[in-house]
């Protein structure tokens, strides 16, 4: 992010938070900092706020948060040179020349545009192949069968590599040398040296990046040719867990619908974008990849997967939906009837009624017990695997009430009667799953007081923090508890010698973490001594012992026979002798209950 010294620092230090922010969203003063309604989610009561003095934004509804140059990309969906740029326009500073900062880096920027050039320009070879040859008349009847006219093959700049064999090669090699030509991904080489094409005799959809530049290719066979789809290969242009087809095409119908639907190949985007529904990208794979949500997510949470309901279509819906509930989508599932794909299915039964459907799709889990039902549920074992099919996916909802909810709908709709199953349904409701990660504000109450105030103070103390960065790293003190990442975050923002950039630290974060730093940061909380700080390491030095009382107690309430029950009691009273010589910040939150 902003380099010290860089342009864009310098237009952090300058740029008023409150007043970019202000142009975009109706801000009032409240306390210390201003709030207003949510630019990224839907709300009535405002839950976004600004800060002034930290120069930050954070939502506690959506957790959106950041510095002015987030909110720039993350509004405007734009890159962060774009967002440095806007900012400093909006706030009169004048903009410098770009310059590149280091040989390597001006090579690699060489190399990625010669790149995307070459892409633009194979893109135009396909489609003149497509438009222009005896060859590409056979492929135009081939997609005309399949419903994609000339206004189609325009549209989608579809193309046909043709089956020379090193047609493209040869168009490529005069215009490119052969340490591009190496890394395209558009051309092999065989033993001998020579250059031929990887795609042959195949329909070209051209994929691009969400800025609408083509950066690689999907083939799909004619015919029986195996295999039926065949993608570019991983390029430095081109990685495929981080592109959603048809994105650039569909970011503002995104915006405007705030749902997105997800397909699985080119062909169902295709179809579904020209029976109007502009909102669907395609994975490009059998499932979604975590990339990909995470750029799904900053056009929106809402979203029905449309894959195939074929066995494989199944198993990425199912692989995918893990994904999205753990990123917290909003999901529902539209599997079409007749076993169709939507290409299939708007060819057959038209717009109006895909996009009826679409409409009616039922939350995930409806789709989840829809798919239970169709197991054998007559014997006791047929009801456990069909419970072992949906508690994964009830652990992975964040939130415990809709958790409880759930069972007790699965519970009734599985007429599951036995007490044992109905535990193990309840358990599942009670805790998420240890790989899960639980939401931020619901670890709120959990996260210990100290620590909280610990963070403040390493990003807030100017006199103390380096020494407390120092206490803290050297006898590894965050060491287990559930706020260590933005510990280590801080002490190495710290060590680098400059004031913690909450927006740089966010960004080293996962989304859990990012956000209970935030709200960390927005809390109202004193500003704490050093007499404060030794108090909350004290607590943080004392947790292994705190933890182990909390440990025999519960063993001592299960009941253990005499022997270790006097074994139990009597290392009790030893740990609390070891922490009532010591003084303690907060007894009554490390001891358990007497
Ligand atoms: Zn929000």
């Amino acid at each position: 992010m902003a380099e010290a010294g860089s342009f864009a620092d310098r237009v952090k230090q300058q740029a008023d938070i409150v007043r970019v922010i202000g142009e975009y969203v109706r801000l009032k003063k409240s306390g210390q900092n201003f709030s207003g309604l949510c630019p990224f989610h839907q709300e009535k009561t405002p839950s976004f706020s600004v800060s002034a003095v930290k120069q930050m934004y954070y939502c506690f509804g959506c957790g959106k948060g950041g510095d002015v140059f987030q909110f720039v990309m993350e509004l405007e969906k734009a890159p962060f040179p774009e967002a440095v740029r806007t900012v400093a326009e909006k706030c009169g500073i004048a903009i410098p020349k770009p310059r590149e900062r280091s040989p390597e880096e001006r090579k690699e920027n060489q190399q990625r545009s010669a790149l995307v050039e070459m892409h633009r320009e194979a893109a135009a070879f396909f489609a003149r192949h497509l438009l222009q040859t005896p060859e590409g008349k056979v492929a135009q009847a081939y997609l005309e069968d399949r419903g994609l006219n000339r206004e189609a093959v325009t549209r989608f700049g579809l193309g046909f590599a043709p089956s020379a064999g090193d047609a493209l090669a040869r168009f490529l090699k005069q215009k490119y040398p052969d340490n591009i030509l190496e890394v395209c991904g558009l051309v092999g080489r065989d033993p001998s040296g020579r250059f031929y094409d990887r795609f042959r005799r195949r329909i070209m959809f051209p994929i691009s990046n969400e800025a609408g530049k083509v950066i690689a290719f999907g083939g799909r066979a004619m015919g029986d040719d195996m295999p039926k789809y065949m993608n570019s290969p991983e390029t430095p242009i081109y990685s495929k867990s981080g592109v959603l087809y048809h994105l650039d095409r569909a970011k503002e119908a995104l915006r405007q619908s705030d749902f997105a639907v997800l397909v699985e190949g080119y062909m169902d985007a295709i179809a579904v974008a020209r029976a109007g529904v502009g909102n669907v990208v395609a994975s490009c794979g059998t499932s979604l990849a975590e990339p990909q949500t995470k750029l799904l997510a900053r056009f929106t949470r809402r979203i029905v997967v449309n894959y195939d309901p074929d066995t494989a279509g199944q198993a990425a819906t199912e692989r995918s939906l893990v994904l999205l509930l753990e990123k917290e989508f909003d999901v529902r599932v539209l599997a079409l009837p007749g076993g169709a794909d939507p290409d299939k299915f708007i060819k057959e039964q038209g717009v109006e009624a895909y996009k009826k459907l679409l409409t009616q799709a039922p939350a995930y889990l409806d789709y989840l017990i829809g798919r239970a039902r169709l197991m054998d549920r007559t014997t006791a074992a047929g009801k456990v695997a069909a419970l072992n099919f949906l508690m994964p996916y009830v652990q992975r909802l964040p939130n415990r009430l809709l958790r409880s909810e759930w069972a007790t709908r699965i519970a009734s709709e599985l007429r599951v009667d036995e007490p044992v199953l109905r535990a193990a349904l309840r358990r599942a409701a009670d805790e998420r799953r240890s790989e899960v990660k639980p939401k931020a504000e619901l670890l709120t109450p959990a996260v210990k007081r100290a620590e909280r105030q610990l963070i403040r103070m390493l990003f807030e103390a100017v006199e103390f923090r380096e020494k407390l960065a120092h206490e803290i790293a050297s006898a590894e003190l965050h060491r287990g508890l559930e706020t260590r990442q933005i510990f280590e975050a801080l002490v190495v923002a710290i060590a680098s010698g400059q004031k913690p950039d909450a927006a740089a630290v966010a960004a080293t974060l996962d989304d859990k973490d990012r956000r209970l730093f935030f709200e960390i940061l927005f809390e109202t909380l004193p500003e704490g001594t050093w007499e404060d700080a030794e108090s909350c390491l004290g607590f943080l030095r004392h947790r292994p012992v705190a933890q182990e009382l909390t440990d025999l107690q519960r063993q001592i309430e299960a009941n253990p026979a005499a022997e270790e029950l006097k074994r139990l009691v009597i290392r009790r009273m030893e740990l609390l002798r070891l922490l009532s010589r010591e003084r303690e910040p907060e007894p009554a939150k490390i001891l358990p209950d007497q």
